[in-house]
Protein backbone atom coordinates (compact mmCIF):
# COMPACT_ATOMS: atom_id res chain seq x y z
CA UNK A 1 0.00 0.00 0.00
CA UNK A 2 1.22 3.68 -0.87
CA UNK A 3 1.07 6.59 1.53
CA UNK A 4 3.47 9.03 -0.47
CA UNK A 5 1.32 9.80 -3.38
CA UNK A 6 0.22 13.10 -1.86
CA UNK A 7 3.06 14.38 -0.65
CA UNK A 8 5.66 16.52 -3.04
CA UNK A 9 9.22 15.09 -3.01
CA UNK A 10 10.15 19.03 -1.74
CA UNK A 11 7.61 18.35 0.82
CA UNK A 12 9.65 15.89 1.71
CA UNK A 13 12.82 17.29 1.46
CA UNK A 14 11.96 20.60 3.37
CA UNK A 15 11.30 18.28 6.10
CA UNK A 16 14.92 16.02 5.92
CA UNK A 17 16.61 19.43 5.39
CA UNK A 18 15.23 20.71 8.88
CA UNK A 19 15.95 17.30 10.91
CA UNK A 20 18.99 16.21 8.92
CA UNK A 21 20.95 19.13 7.35
CA UNK A 22 22.09 18.03 3.93
CA UNK A 23 25.50 18.77 4.98
CA UNK A 24 25.38 16.67 8.00
CA UNK A 25 23.73 13.69 6.69
CA UNK A 26 26.41 11.03 6.60
CA UNK A 27 25.58 7.12 6.85
CA UNK A 28 26.69 6.37 10.52
CA UNK A 29 28.00 3.33 8.96
CA UNK A 30 30.21 3.68 5.83
CA UNK A 31 29.95 7.39 5.98
CA UNK A 32 28.51 7.67 2.28
CA UNK A 33 26.14 10.62 1.78
CA UNK A 34 23.64 9.23 -1.16
CA UNK A 35 20.60 7.96 0.12
CA UNK A 36 17.35 6.51 -1.70
CA UNK A 37 14.35 7.02 0.47
CA UNK A 38 11.39 4.17 -0.23
CA UNK A 39 8.14 5.37 -1.93
CA UNK A 40 6.07 3.05 0.79
CA UNK A 41 5.32 3.47 4.41
CA UNK A 42 6.61 0.28 6.88
CA UNK A 43 4.96 -0.19 10.07
CA UNK A 44 6.72 -1.72 12.98
CA UNK A 45 4.82 -4.01 15.17
CA UNK A 46 4.61 -4.40 18.46
CA UNK A 47 7.00 -7.20 19.37
CA UNK A 48 5.52 -8.68 22.93
CA UNK A 49 1.55 -9.96 21.98
CA UNK A 50 -0.13 -13.22 22.89
CA UNK A 51 -2.27 -13.17 19.83
CA UNK A 52 -3.30 -10.64 16.77
CA UNK A 53 -6.80 -10.45 19.01
CA UNK A 54 -4.22 -7.98 21.36
CA UNK A 55 -4.10 -5.21 18.67
CA UNK A 56 -0.61 -4.66 18.68
CA UNK A 57 0.75 -1.22 18.24
CA UNK A 58 1.91 -0.23 14.98
CA UNK A 59 4.68 2.42 14.30
CA UNK A 60 4.77 3.79 10.72
CA UNK A 61 8.07 4.47 9.01
CA UNK A 62 9.53 6.41 6.47
CA UNK A 63 12.90 4.41 5.42
CA UNK A 64 16.20 6.47 3.98
CA UNK A 65 18.57 3.46 2.26
CA UNK A 66 22.15 4.32 2.18
CA UNK A 67 23.14 3.76 -1.36
CA UNK A 68 26.72 2.49 -0.28
CA UNK A 69 26.23 0.00 2.21
CA UNK A 70 22.96 -0.30 2.66
CA UNK A 71 22.23 0.89 6.26
CA UNK A 72 18.93 2.02 6.54
CA UNK A 73 17.28 5.06 8.90
CA UNK A 74 13.75 5.44 9.83
CA UNK A 75 11.97 8.14 10.06
CA UNK A 76 8.52 8.34 12.18
CA UNK A 77 6.04 8.70 9.11
CA UNK A 78 3.47 10.79 11.87
CA UNK A 79 6.08 13.08 12.57
CA UNK A 80 6.52 13.31 8.62
CA UNK A 81 3.00 14.05 8.17
CA UNK A 82 2.56 16.15 11.26
CA UNK A 83 5.45 18.72 9.78
CA UNK A 84 4.12 18.70 5.99
CA UNK A 85 0.27 19.33 7.64
CA UNK A 86 2.14 22.54 9.62
CA UNK A 87 3.73 23.65 6.39
CA UNK A 88 0.63 23.47 3.89
CA UNK A 89 -1.28 25.76 6.95
CA UNK A 90 1.43 28.28 6.56
ZN1 LIG B 1 26.39 3.47 4.41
Amino acid sequence: MKYLDDIEDTELFDYLDKIWPYESAKCPICGASEFTRSDRVFNLIEYQIKSWDDNPQLFPTLPLICDSCGYIVLFSFIHLQNFIRRKRQE
